[in-house]
């Protein structure tokens, strides 16, 4: 008997790889990575397990060339945890593996201790930063800290430039690097708070009852329902005291955009002193490895982050919180395409520990799962404090004129907004929904030559860009095809908003804030302050404006593109239009001016939007939950979307329409195949675009078509130039 290691690589290759441990170095145990030999080169890789083979010599393994760390980097349960999802989601192993592992450690770049500094006392320490004002308030700082310090530290407290000023004092020896501070043997005390805020009797017993679900044995998942501004976020706040004074960790996952410095302030504020990491998109490599180390040495006590922070290392693990668990971002979208919502509620019940599941909006999913008592459900159903739910209302525009979009009505109730020194914000979905470049004489439309997509006209910068493929040019000063010289737009963009809205309110700051004007970092921050420090105000937006923002001054919300979601053919669209709109209408009317929020569309009547503004959200998902019974689909089906791409026009919908008859011949039982048929944007960036869609009545048989469909992957590994990917429970069907 011999034992074998089993080791997953970095490629998208469908199984895992049996090597042999290497000569006089037995002590290989799973989650070290190594260096094998692959091919004719070699690969890092990483101990998943290892396997006793029961006939040594039936085929020749080849043994490790080097192992690369000292001690396992992701502990048996992580390792379960990723194994079961790399089955799941069909994801080759190795790249589901190593997506756990922060960049730097994707490659055989050995595990250092992260750095951390202290300053030093100098008598003449004054006299040497007399010129140096920033290294002075450093110097002082660190001093009165007493500790060492880590970068995450010295960066909240200095900002971007901490590394310059650090130096300046290393320079000078007035600081020095130094080891790790211990994690408290003695465990933290209770964190000492700092809150002025006395919770309501519903919040109180909202935390009473999530504080008994959480101390039973092998917790169910908690769903808490809170209307927006209901104060959910102080109730995960002193769940989360609780088991900080328990020693434990706290992972709290966040949608993208949801991560705002608001939310982490509040954090800090609220646990002064407490070792907290942040994970976010800002962040480089070497940021991302020291929250990596921080959380798996246990000395970050609470970590926050986007959904691949569910891969965080936290041995003392004792609590996850995911804030607006309904949000798409959660759902990667490329590669290995896990929901990170999904994911952390396994991780918990694998680790018996409770995961509370906070929104305002659930997802149908989410409160299925609750009616069928499968997650515990608590609700907070008021707005603490003086602040009301907004008065909605529904404004028939259907021959109407409209300027961008706006009809006289809204134009008028920003105005009188405005006057009252207060906030107003026209919010657009601008999915689907943008500017393009049209001749007012022939028709002609400026399309993108790579994708069977209008391409979006900026204003400002008078380009074309095609936001599928991201390409772009000049846009056009008369037609191509006709030579007019008049070109309009039709559609409303948030640009073009911006521009009407600044010629119709001279005096008034307008501010649009969308995917453009927020990519460069702290763009976000900048503007939240502004909105922050201004009376009156017109803010434009997309779905970044809808989540989670408390603006106190904003008291009219506008919303434009209605008619789109209701006539959408994609089944997910009411359910996200719904979740939007109470989200939406959730940011008017905080504090003690009351909000309004006027729905423009030409479908006053429609049913769907009735039931959402007389039932409210619950009730209106309660009747998409009907629909989708009926038609058995998710939750009470199971989906796989299987999408393929080519440069040629047939091969992608060729290939589908074998696998199609590979399934047919096959006959699982409770299955049906809807495709398969181009995507509903047929071509993109070139490639021909199509996909088929599965739907099961059992995870189970999903799963049986799923193999069927990597048992043939070889063979159509074989086409050039071929892409397909398998997308479980797909959010989008695009
Ligand atoms: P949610 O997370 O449900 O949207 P938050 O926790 O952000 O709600 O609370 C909304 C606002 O109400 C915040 O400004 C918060 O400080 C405030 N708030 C929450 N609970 C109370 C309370 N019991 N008394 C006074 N203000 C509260
Ligand atoms: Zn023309
Ligand atoms: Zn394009």
């Amino acid at each position: 008997m011999k034992t074998s290691l089993l080791v997953a690589i970095p490629r998208p290759l469908p199984t895992l790889f049996s090597y042999l441990p290497p000569p006089g170095m037995p002590e290989v145990v799973p989650g070290m990575r190594v260096q094998v030999p692959l091919g004719h080169g070699s690969s890092v890789g990483l101990v998943v397990a290892t396997a006793t083979d029961p006939e040594p010599g039936a085929y020749v393994l080849k043994p490790v060339r080097r192992v690369l760390d000292t001690e396992p980097l992701l502990d048996e349960k992580q390792l379960a945890l990723l194994q079961w999802a790399a089955g799941y989601y069909q994801h080759p192993p190795g790249e589901v593996f190593f997506s756990a592992l922060p960049t730097r450690l994707r490659s055989d770049r050995m595990l250092s201790e992260p750095a951390y500094w202290r300053a030093l006392p100098h008598p003449q320490q004054h006299e040497q930063l007399a010129r140096a004002p920033r290294q002075q308030a450093l110097h002082t700082w660190m001093l009165e800290q007493g500790q060492a310090l880590s970068a995450d530290a010295l960066r909240l407290q200095v900002g971007d430039g901490w590394r310059s000023y650090l130096q300046g004092l290393l320079d000078k020896a007035l600081a020095v690097q130094t080891a790790a501070p211990l994690p408290d043997p003695e465990g933290p005390a209770a964190p000492e708070v700092q809150s002025s805020i006395v919770l309501s009797t519903e919040q109180q017993d909202c935390l009473a009852q999530c504080l008994a679900w959480c101390r039973q044995e092998q917790p169910r998942p908690i769903l808490l329902q809170g209307v927006t501004g209901s104060g959910k976020t102080e109730i995960y706040l002193r769940l989360i005291r609780e088991l900080l004074a328990a020693g434990r960790q706290v992972l709290v996952l966040v949608p993208e955009i949801g991560l705002t410095p608001q939310l982490v302030q509040r954090f800090h504020h609220f646990f002064p002193g407490i070792a907290l990491s942040c994970l976010h998109s800002g962040l480089n490599d070497g940021e991302r490895l020291q929250a990596w180390q921080d959380a798996r040495a246990g000395r970050a006590r609470i970590l926050i982050g986007t959904r691949s922070a569910v891969f965080l290392p936290c041995p003392a693990l004792g609590l996850i919180v995911v804030d607006e668990e309904h949000d798409l971002s959660f759902k990667q979208q490329e590669g290995f395409r896990y929901h990170g919502r999904d994911l952390a509620i396994m991780r918990a019940h694998q680790l018996g520990i409770p995961i509370l599941l906070g929104t305002a909006t659930p997802a149908l999913e989410t409160l299925h799962n609750a009616d069928q008592g499968r997650y515990h459900h608590t609700r907070l159903q008021q707005r603490p404090g003086a602040s009301r739910v907004p008065v909605r209302e529904v404004q028939d525009i259907q021959g109407q004129p409209l300027k961008a979009g706006l009809s006289g009505p809204s134009l008028e109730a920003i105005r009188a907004t405005l006057a009252r020194r207060e906030q107003a914000m026209v919010f657009i979905n601008r999915r689907g929904f943008a500017p393009v470049l049209t001749c007012r004489s022939c028709g002609w439309q400026a399309r993108c030559p790579n994708c069977s997509a209008y391409m979006t006209y900026h204003a400002r910068a008078g380009r074309l860009l095609c936001h599928h493929c991201l390409s772009g040019r000049a846009a056009d000063s008369c037609c191509p095809d006709c030579g007019h010289q008049q070109l309009g737009t039709h559609g409303q963009g948030t640009e073009r908003i911006e521009m009407m809205l600044a010629q119709q309110f001279p005096k008034t700051r307008v501010l649009r804030i969308d995917r453009d004007t927020t990519s460069r970092r702290h763009a976000l921050a900048e503007h939240l302050e502004v909105i922050h420090g201004t009376d009156s105000l017109i803010l434009v937006g997309t779905q970044m404006l809808a989540k989670g923002h408390d603006f106190p001054r904003l008291t009219l919300v506008v919303v434009l593109d209605v008619d789109q979601a209701l006539f959408s053919s994609e089944y997910h669209a009411l359910e996200r239009f719904g979740q939007l709109l109470t989200q939406v209408a959730g940011r008017a009317g905080r504090a003690e001016r009351p909000g309004r929020v006027i729905l423009q569309t030409s479908q006053p009547h429609h049913p769907m939007l009735l039931a959402l503004l007389q039932q409210g959200y619950i009730r209106f998902a309660h009747q998409l939950l009907e629909a989708r019974q009926r038609w058995h689909f998710p939750p009470f089906g199971f989906q796989a979307l299987i999408r393929a791409d080519a440069r040629d026009a047939d091969t992608a919908l060729e290939s589908l329409q074998q696998f199609y008859e590979q399934l047919a011949a096959a006959a699982i039982p409770g299955t049906r195949l809807l495709g398969p048929a181009p995507a509903p944007l047929e071509k993109r960036a070139g490639r021909f675009r199509a996909q088929l869609l599965i739907q099961c009545q059992t995870r189970t048989q999903r799963h049986q078509c799923l193999l069927l469909l990597a048992g043939g992957g070889k063979k159509r590994q074989n086409k050039k130039d071929l892409r397909w990917s398998i997308d479980v429970d797909p959010v989008e069907l695009s």
